[in-house]
């Protein structure tokens, strides 16, 4: 049975001491425990944060990683490294990294196949910029981010991955994409997984919404049937924004 997960993007927010207090306020928070709620906080805060969380249901991730396994790659971070720490989750294609930083696909893949060995989850992002949707070309380009990205893995290896769906012109822009277009876009997801891998994997795979999903929204976009939850950016640096999110179902 596939989690409903809230899972927070700090990007490159908050200085030392108010990441600390943030993660501090999360995980004293009463929320629904069968919600998996997971903080992505700046990389130099993940040992610490990590340490915050540890006697809680709340887990860490990292949001980004290297796809080399360890060498000559000066400011990366391995998997190995990002383990250690006691980070969980790392997120892989975020659309930032792929248009500030030039993550193609075939990065990304590499980058889940990394994650995996070092038994840690990859949330795997995919979803297109606002030309794309208005030349509707948006089920092809989620469909080849989703093939060159994930499709090489086993079904037993695709499982222990979870996608989400952030459309570009969502992001940070304070325009959701509507339930119906969430819905729509996760249900085309989900019968990619089921063409590739079944039915009964396809059902076991958490599919998150992103793009400035907030309490005002959360609860309409949860309740889709292939909506598992959101990845969440700008209100997840808000501990009480964050926690009405993860109420939300
Ligand atoms: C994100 O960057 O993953 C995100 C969803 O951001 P926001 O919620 O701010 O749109």
């Amino acid at each position: 049975m596939r989690k409903n997960i809230v899972a927070g993007n700090w990007k490159m927010n908050k200085t030392h001491a108010e990441a600390t207090a943030l993660a501090n306020d999360v995980v004293g928070s009463n929320y629904a425990h069968e919600v998996q709620l997971i903080m992505f906080p700046p990389a130099v805060y993940v040992s610490e944060i990590s340490k915050i969380a540890a006697s809680s249901n709340v887990a860490v991730g990292i949001q980004n990683s290297s796809q080399h396994e360890s060498g000559a790659y000066t400011g990366e971070l391995s998997t190995s490294m990002i383990k250690s720490v006691g980070a969980n989750y790392v997120l892989v294609g975020h659309s930032e990294r792929r248009e500030y930083f030039n993550e193609q696909n075939d990065v990304c893949a590499a980058k889940v196949d990394q994650i995996l060995k070092a038994e840690l989850t990859p949330i795997y992002c995919c979803g297109e910029v606002l030309e794309e949707r208005e030349a509707s070309n948006h089920f092809n380009l989620v469909q080849s981010q989703i093939e060159e990205g994930v499709f090489h893995l086993s079904a037993d290896d695709i499982l222990k991955c979870v996608i989400a769906y952030e459309p570009v012109w969502a992001i940070g822009t304070g325009v959701t994409a509507s339930s119906d277009q969430a819905q729509e876009m996760h249900k085309f997801i989900r019968t990619l997984l089921v063409d590739k891998y079944g039915i009964d994997v396809a059902n076991d795979i958490s599919i998150l919404y992103g793009g400035s999903c907030k309490p005002s929204n959360a609860k309409e976009l949860f309740a889709n049937a292939d909506v598992d939850g959101g990845l969440i950016g700008g209100a997840s640096l808000n501990a009480s924004d964050f926690i009405a999110i993860a109420n939300s179902f």
